[in-house]
């Protein structure tokens, strides 16, 4: 009898991690990924593991997202030594995402004992390091979408295209015990079908247990069309008043599809003369990894890239400055109006952008366009929930620039993509929602119910379900 108990993404978005336990397969993680939100050193140094590291056998990863996957360093640190298991381009993307959060973790880790140390407070050892990162990703087992893979003595698995992100999976896992089959299916997080880089997420026919996402469980994105639109013009009128643009952008999936959507602009001639920025160095690396596997992503649009532009995103966009240094990145506060500026993070809660907002959020003339899902807790969602004042590095700011959304460019399934990836599963699984705020989770609840008559349940973190 196998058991699942919700370590995180239980009633909310970040952190998700599943253990899946029982007689054939062992002690398996379903993704070991980090929370969100709040002061990062504080938040990682009280997050703490509700089992033994020591005692998991293998994690498996349905992508690279660090609410997926930040984790991973820690589990090594307290114990873990067994494997990571992953499609081969999530592997890759990991070796970019861990050595960046790593690197940030240790830098605000360094500055904050500074502060400690002036005020006579006691220093913080550091829960994880480099080394953990190291041995991380010497662990990672990269396999192909749709090959089997064995899990232990009575499981496998399979990972199918989730549509997401690059190299993000739906996880299959089959238990067997005695002469009885179980299928497992885990969603990951799901992406839209019309995205521009992705495929559509693979649809599966059969499950006992589901395991789906709901972050968008109560809404629906616009169109990628629509997208498109609403950013040209809200680039026309910004350029009309002289300011600049500021984008919040996760550097894994929502940038690369950013890139492509200005590079589609500008060979329509409807970029004006805006001089493009990609203000971060692990945005600049996932873009190549992306640019390696841009032959498997999304048929059409791709191939059309591939045709004219040479297989590559960066150069899809003859008027991209990479600022990959920090003297590079502040040269950018030099020009007065006129620059779109893609930095991390996406959420706002670290990185580069925070700089561009000090220098540009108080100025009328300025946009800010978010492309992506703004956790509780974190600055972008204050700022998306029409704050007028922020705060950042110890000062109070004016929000005067014009904050947009681009919904559409969510690397998402929205509610109506949810609920068809669902009713796709014939008999009914066992379906349990997860990786949802509660309204989201609740309004797809019922619609579920409504539209397909089918119960599913929400579990809360800590709570355990058996097979
Ligand atoms: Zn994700």
């Amino acid at each position: 009898m196998a058991t699942i108990t919700f370590h995180g993404a239980a009633q909310e978005v970040t952190g998700s991690c599943h253990l899946l336990e029982g007689a054939g397969v062992g002690r398996v993680l379903l993704d070991c990924g980090m929370h969100q939100g709040g002061d990062a050193v504080e938040r990682i140094q009280d997050e703490e593991f509700a089992f033994d590291p020591a005692s998991i056998d293998a994690v498996v990863l349905s992508h690279a997202h660090l609410d997926h996957s930040g984790m991973l360093p820690r589990l090594y640190n307290e114990g873990f030594t067994g494997p990571v298991i992953c499609t081969r381009a999530t592997a890759e993307l990991l070796e970019v995402m861990l050595n960046d959060s790593v690197g940030l973790y240790l830098r605000d880790l360094e500055r904050t004992n500074i502060r400690n140390a002036r005020r006579g407070r006691p220093l913080i050892d550091p829960v994880y390091t480099m080394e953990d990162v190291e041995m991380a990703l010497s662990k990672c087992q990269g396999h192909r979408y749709n090959e089997n893979v064995s899990l232990g003595e009575g499981a496998s698995l399979r990972f199918y295209d989730a549509g997401h992100i690059l190299g993000s999976a739906i996880v299959e896992i089959t238990l067997r015990e005695k002469n009885e089959e179980k299928v497992l299916v885990f969603s990951g997080d799901l992406g839209k079908s019309d995205s521009v880089l992705m495929n559509e997420p693979r649809v599966l026919e059969r499950a006992d247990v589901l395991l789906v996402e709901s972050t968008y469980g109560d809404r629906e994105h616009r169109g990628e069309e629509d997208t498109v639109v609403q950013l040209r013009e809200i680039l026309r009128e910004t350029w009309r008043i002289g300011g600049s643009v500021m984008i919040p952008a996760f550097a894994v999936g929502r940038t690369q599809d950013i890139l492509f959507h200005l590079g589609c602009l500008h060979y329509q001639g409807e970029l004006d003369n805006w001089q493009v920025f990609l203000d971060s160095p692990m945005a600049i690396a996932v873009t190549r990894v992306y640019d390696r596997w841009l032959k498997l992503l999304d048929g059409d649009d791709v191939r059309h890239l591939c045709d004219v532009h040479k297989t590559s995103l960066e150069k899809f966009l003859p008027t991209l400055n990479l600022a990959a240094s920090t003297e590079e990145s502040m040269a950018i506060n030099r020009i007065k109006g006129g620059a779109i500026i893609i930095a991390g993070s996406g959420m706002c809660t670290g990185g580069r952008i925070r700089h561009h907002f000090k220098s540009r959020i108080w100025d009328r003339r300025n946009t800010v366009i978010f492309t992506g899902y703004q956790a509780r807790g974190t600055l972008g969602r204050v700022i998306v929930d029409g704050a007028k004042n922020i705060k950042m590095f110890g000062d109070e700011y004016v929000v005067k620039a014009r904050v947009e959304t681009l919904g559409g460019l969510s690397a998402h399934a929205g509610q109506s993509g949810l609920m068809d990836w669902i009713r796709a599963f014939q008999p009914r699984p066992r379906t349990l929602l997860v990786h949802g705020e509660p309204g989201a989770q609740d309004a797809l609840a019922e619609k579920l119910w409504r539209e397909q008559q089918l119960k599913v349940q929400i579990p809360a973190r800590g709570e355990s379900i058996v097979l």
